[in-house]
C-alpha cells in the first residue's frame, strides 16, 4: 500500500492545473490518467480559445495542452500515463491499474478530475457503422489525422457541434447540414456564422428519425419536429451522407465521487448528477475534491480555474491557511467569477447556485 499526499485522478487541463498549484506551495502530487498523453480533450482542440490572454485566449488548444505537460515535466511532477483509477474503496484506499498490476494508493487528500462522456441518442440503424460521437470524430482527424468520411450530417448546434463541423470543412469533408432540435442554436452565433457563411444549412426544429444503409450510413432521413418534438408530417427529408455526428452533449463522469459516497445532486444545468463541493472545490467527504467537466459541464479555461482552487484547496486541506495562499485563492475565485459573468455562463451560474443550496438545505 503507497501512501501520498495528494491523488489527483484525470489528467485533463483541471488536473493538471491542480498539479501545478499544488506544486506552486510545496505539495508533491501524483496526476494518474488512463490514457498516454495528458491534456484530457485539449489533445484534440485544434482551434483558438476565447476569452482574455490571462486564461490562454488566442492559443491553441493542443498547445495548452502540450504548455502544461512541459511544465509538468519540468517541475518533476510524478505521472502515471496508461492508468486508469478503477475502485474507491470505503478506507480511502484508491485503485490503480498500472502494466497490468493493481496499485493501492491511500493519499491524504484526492481530486476526481475525470472529465465527461458523450452523451449518445438511439433510432433505426444509430448502430451502423459510420455513426460517430463528435470527441471520437475529433480524436480521429486532429489526433490520427484520419477522416471519418467524405460527407457529414451533424446532430446538435451546440458549441461542439459547431466546432467539430468547421474541423471536418477544414479537412476538406463536406458538411451536409447541422440539425438541432431546439428552436435556436446552441453554440456561439460566431462560429454558427462562418459555417453558415460557407453554405451549410443549419435547420432548428429538426431532428433525424433514421440513419439509411445495411452495413454502413448511406444517408439519413430528417425532418422538421413541433413543439412537442412530434415530427411534422410532410416535412421529410433524404439526406446522402457516409457518416452521422452525434454532438449532443455530455455527462460528468462521477463514478469515483459516488464510491466514495460524496453527496450528489442532480443539477440538469451543470449536465446531470454532479458532487456538491464548497468554495475550495472539496466535496462532502472531507479530503476529496472535484473540478472541471465533472462539476458541471463548461469549458477548458472554467475547467482550468476550478482544478487551480482544487489544488490550492489540497494545500489548505493538508498544510493549513496563509495570506499568500489565500490571496491567490482570492485572484483564482475571481478569475474564474469573470469567465462566468454575461450571458454564456449564465447557465453554469444558476446550475452552481442551485448546487450550494442543495448543500445548505441538507446541513
Ligand atoms: C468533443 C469535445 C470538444 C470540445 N471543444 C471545446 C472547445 O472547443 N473549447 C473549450 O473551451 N472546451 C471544449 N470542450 C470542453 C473542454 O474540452 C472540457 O470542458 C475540458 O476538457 C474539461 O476538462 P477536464 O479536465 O474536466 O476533463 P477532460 O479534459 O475530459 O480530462 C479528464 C481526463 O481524465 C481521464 N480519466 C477519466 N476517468 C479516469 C479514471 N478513472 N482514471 C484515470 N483517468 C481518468 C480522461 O481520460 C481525461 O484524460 C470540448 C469537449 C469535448 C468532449
Amino acid at each position: 500500500m503507497n501512501t501520498l499526499d495528494f491523488l489527483i485522478i484525470g489528467g485533463g487541463p483541471a488536473g493538471l492545473m491542480a498539479a501545478l498549484a499544488a506544486s506552486d506551495f510545496g505539495l508533491k502530487p501524483l496526476v494518474i490518467d488512463e490514457n498516454q498523453k495528458l491534456g484530457g480533450q485539449l489533445i484534440k482542440q485544434t482551434h483558438m480559445f476565447f476569452g482574455s490572454k490571462a486564461e490562454r485566449a488566442g492559443t491553441r488548444g493542443f498547445d495548452i495542452g502540450t504548455e502544461l505537460a512541459g511544465e509538468m515535466e519540468k517541475r518533476g511532477i510524478e505521472i502515471w500515463s496508461n492508468s486508469p483509477a478503477v475502485g474507491y474503496y470505503p478506507d480511502g484506499t484508491v485503485a490503480v491499474l498500472k502494466n497490468d498490476k493493481l496499485h493501492g494508493l491511500k493519499p491524504k487528500a484526492v481530486l476526481a478530475a475525470t472529465g465527461a462522456s458523450e452523451n449518445f441518442v438511439t433510432f433505426p440503424g444509430s448502430d451502423l457503422p459510420g455513426v460517430y460521437g463528435a470527441g471520437a470524430v475529433q480524436t480521429l482527424m486532429n489526433v490520427y489525422g484520419i477522416k471519418p468520411g467524405q460527407s457529414v450530417l451533424m446532430i446538435g448546434s451546440g458549441n461542439i457541434g459547431l466546432i467539430v463541423s468547421y474541423q471536418l470543412m477544414q479537412a476538406g469533408v463536406q458538411v451536409k447540414a447541422i440539425i438541432e432540435g431546439l428552436p435556436n442554436i446552441g453554440g456561439y452565433l460566431v462560429h454558427a456564422s462562418k459555417i453558415a457563411r460557407a453554405g451549410v444549412p443549419i435547420l432548428t426544429r429538426h431532428t433525424i428519425l433514421e440513419a439509411v444503409g445495411e452495413d454502413q450510413v448511406k444517408g439519413a432521413v430528417i425532418s422538421r419536429i413541433d413543439d412537442k418534438w412530434q415530427p411534422v408530417a410532410g416535412s421529410q427529408q433524404n439526406i446522402e451522407c457516409d457518416t452521422i455526428c452525434l454532438a449532443v452533449g455530455l455527462t460528468p463522469l462521477t463514478e469515483m465521487l459516488w464510491q466514495a459516497g460524496c453527496q450528489m445532486n442532480f443539477v440538469p444545468e451543470l449536465g446531470g448528477q454532479v458532487a456538491w463541493h464548497d468554495e475550495l472545490m472539496m466535496t462532502s467527504i472531507p479530503g476529496i475534491f472535484t473540478a472541471g467537466d465533472v462539476t458541471g459541464i463548461e469549458e477548458a479555461s472554467t475547467a482550468m480555474l476550478e482544478g487551480e482552487l482544487a489544488g490550492l484547496g489540497a494545500v489548505k486541506y493538508l498544510k493549513g491557511d496563509s495570506k499568500e495562499l489565500q490571496c491567490r485563492i482570492d485572484d483564482t475565485a475571481c478569475r474564474l467569477a469573470g469567465l462566468r459573468a454575461g450571458p454564456f455562463g449564465q447557465k453554469a451560474r444558476e446550475g452552481k447556485c442551485k448546487l450550494k443550496e442543495c448543500r445548505i438545505k441538507q446541513v
